[in-house]
């Protein structure tokens, strides 16, 4: 029997999805509440991922957004993001059990930052206002150590203290291109600044950019699941429309999406921020297979096979 509904075909993103820093960071929340029993206090969200959230929620987590909302006698475990210093030195002082669950490649930052600080330079901070990775990061050296740049505007505008004594450092979910850009225009005017050993755009970042950038020019509108707070799927969205999609969308999963505002489409691209779980992508794919006699392809540019270790508390 031939189906009467429309044809499409679905470009599928790869890598897409969980990264290992945020795969990690579930787990210890998990293995927090099989050691430990409920509940389990977690402070921010682990990841950017109200559907992560709410499952962990049922198992007996609770989310806070400081400490002091924390009893001390229960355990903490602090978010994916990375947290200010004095975050762990006052769990410290108060006895409290607690498991950092900050992604190696962010503690990876926050040890650069901290070499720089040893070695007198002065650091600058690529990255967005208000995110909790940058909250941390600055948060690791004492207040005015660091300044942020967010634009090529803050890169032109800087006045260093001396400009021989310079170091940068950046957020781990920015887009590429943009930060690409912007470290020109420092590097420019400040030849002999320290750049990271290795960038600092951590690999899931960079790879789910390029998996987006191959599938977008082919696709009439491209799906991003992901969180409007996670940085990371908003950057895709924004990479998708820079790389030729004429249209792409942020959506937490299928409910979102606007069937009759989606218009006539043939090819479809979807792809996941890295707090953004699998099933919500096979959810989406199983939303158009409702309506679309569908056609599925990989679009892989890559292949990941990063695992982190659990911290001792919970391994
Ligand atoms: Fe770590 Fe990158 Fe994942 Fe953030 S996006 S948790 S830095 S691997």
């Amino acid at each position: 029997m031939t189906s009467t509904r429309p044809k499409l075909t679905i470009r599928l993103a790869a890598p897409r999805g969980f990264c290992a820093g945020v795969d990690r960071a579930i787990q210890i929340v998990e293995r927090a509440l099989e050691r430990f029993g409920a509940p389990v206090y977690v402070r921010h969200e682990i990841v950017h991922n109200r559907h992560v959230v709410e499952r962990l929620e049922q198992m007996g987590a609770i989310f806070v957004e400081e400490l002091d909302e924390c009893p001390d006698d229960r355990p903490v475990v602090f978010s994916a993001h990375g947290v200010p210093k004095q975050v762990p030195a006052e769990a410290q002082r108060r006895n409290m059990i607690y498991v950092d669950a900050t992604c190696p490649l962010v503690s990876k930052v926050h040890v650069e930052a901290q070499r720089h600080e040893d070695n007198g330079d002065e650091i600058l901070l690529i990255g967005h206002a208000g995110h909790p990775e940058v909250i941390g990061t600055m948060g690791q050296l004492p207040e005015g150590s660091m300044t942020l740049i967010e634009t090529i505007e803050d890169a032109q505008a800087f006045q260093p203290k001396d400009e021989n004594r310079l170091a940068f450092v950046t957020q781990t979910t920015l887009s590429v291109d943009d930060t690409s850009a912007i470290v020109d225009v420092l590097q420019a005017r400040f030849p002999g600044m320290k750049a990271p050993h290795k960038e600092d755009i951590c690999y899931a970042t960079t790879n789910r950019q390029a998996a987006v950038k191959a599938l977008a020019p082919h696709s009439d509108i491209v799906f991003v699941i992901g969180a409007p707070n996670s940085s990371n799927s908003v950057r895709l969205v924004e990479v998708a429309l820079r790389a030729g999609a004429p249209r792409a969308q942020l959506v937490s999963c299928a409910a979102d999406v606007d069937w009759d505002e989606l218009g006539p489409v043939e090819t479809v691209g979807i792809t996941a921020g890295a707090s953004a779980p699998e099933d919500l992508v096979q959810g989406l794919i199983e939303a158009f297979k409702e309506r679309f006699d569908v056609t599925q392809e990989d679009v892989r540019v890559t292949d990941e096979d990063i695992v982190f270790k659990l911290p001792r508390a919970v391994a």
